[in-house]
């Protein structure tokens, strides 16, 4: 939501969020220096001398001010770990993140009550029309930033899981190579494009990466930067475009590609296995989760070894089944379809299998033929940001 303050309000949420990015580098740098990533000993480390140092700024939001610079410490601790070149977390402008003791919103009169340097105050609030589907709800945390010289409060709502009978449909998807995602109910989704730009970005990474000058690497940053919000936003559209391919109720059968990463090390380092070392997996899956939810759909995975090479006519299996990148050809039965079609419908078929078997009486698989993977099916609520 767009807030409107008045100019003296303004200027208060101008100092707010000056005073909170304070604290937060100021917590970055104990946590690095002393190499604390646990909030509670962050916590008694900084909080009385920073309260000390800051007393107009309410103590709840010193506090949010620590636990994300928690957060930044201990992610640039991981990626020191993983052998990155890390540098102590600083921010220009780190959100005032607000919660349920800081802030509270009124939807009838589009006003929000906030606490910020100089007491609490209420703003007026414009909602844009394509987050106006999410006023109302329940909130919970929100983020206060500034941007192109307006105000904004990130809102996070809880919307109630809709009740959704679940339906026989199945739907199995293949994140493919020709095109990023292929369904099993003939859907090529996604754009051809994509995969082209993300080969773009690999070649300029690594290029930037064997000069490493210094500019080079202020110029690495950026891409970096710039790939991943690339990504973030391919992976909203195409977990959208999956997730209503599929009726409500229905089950979404997506490989289970979180292992594939270190099985692909081991073969041949093909255009193939960087688009899967490249495409963020993890990110996409979360997206599709909560948009399944959300429609009423369940999301299983399912063991990707020999979806794309066996035939989901006649069940062949042959590596020399696949012939070129974007046809498949079965060896056996003489059928020819897209090969990214061909692999969704095994993972269609893979699942059917296992609901089989299941059915069945059980067999406890000493050999798993699928391993399920639930994702996200107990929540009743899920999440979604409004801006
Ligand atoms: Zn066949």
């Amino acid at each position: 939501m767009q807030l409107t303050p008045s100019t003296t309000q303004a200027a208060n949420l101008a100092e707010t969020s000056r005073q909170f990015t304070a604290v937060f580098n100021a917590v970055c740098m104990v946590g690095w220096a002393e190499q604390i990533t646990n909030g509670v000993k962050l916590h008694h480390a900084t909080y009385y001398p920073l309260k000390a140092a800051y007393p107009a700024l309410v103590s709840d939001l010193l506090v949010q001010a620590r636990v994300k610079a928690t957060e930044a410490v201990k992610s640039a601790f991981v990626l020191h770990k993983q052998g990155r070149t890390t540098r102590m977390p600083v921010s220009k402008a780190c959100p005032p993140r607000y919660n349920v003791h800081t802030y509270k919103v009124d939807w009838e009169s589009q006003t929000v009550r906030m606490s910020m340097i100089g007491g609490r105050q209420t703003i007026r609030f414009d909602i844009p029309a394509y987050t106006a589907a999410y006023a109302g709800y329940p909130t919970d945390s929100a983020d206060l930033l500034f941007r192109h010289g307006r105000w904004w409060l990130h809102v996070v709502v809880t919307i109630p899981a809709p009740a959704v009978a679940p339906t026989e449909q199945v739907v199995g998807v293949d994140l493919g190579i020709v095109r990023p995602a292929v369904t099993s109910n003939n859907r090529f989704l996604g754009k051809r494009a994509w995969k082209a730009i993300e080969g773009k970005l690999f070649h300029l990474k690594r290029a930037l990466q064997k000069k490493g000058t210094k500019s080079a690497k202020r110029h690495l940053r950026r891409v970096r930067g710039k790939q991943a919000r690339i990504r973030r936003t391919n992976d909203h559209i195409l977990s959208k475009q999956i997730v209503q391919s599929v009726e409500p109720g229905g089950t979404i059968v997506l490989e289970n590609l979180t292992d594939l990463r270190k099985r692909t090390k081991m073969r041949k380092r093909t255009a193939t296995s960087r688009r899967v070392h490249a495409w963020s997996f993890a990110q996409l899956k979360a997206f599709i989760a909560y948009k399944a939810e959300a429609r009423g759909c369940t999301v299983v995975a399912v063991d990707p070894r020999h979806t794309s090479q066996a035939c989901s006519c006649c069940g062949h299996t042959a590596r020399n089944n696949r012939r070129s990148r974007g046809r498949f050809v079965c060896r056996a039965c003489g059928v020819e379809l897209h090969a990214d079609l061909n692999a969704a419908r095994n993972i269609a078929a893979k699942y059917h299998a296992s609901v089989a078997i299941r059915d069945a009486g059980g067999l406890h698989v000493n050999q798993p033929i699928v391993s399920n993977l639930r994702v996200e099916t107990q929540a009743a609520t899920f999440r979604r940001a409004v801006s």
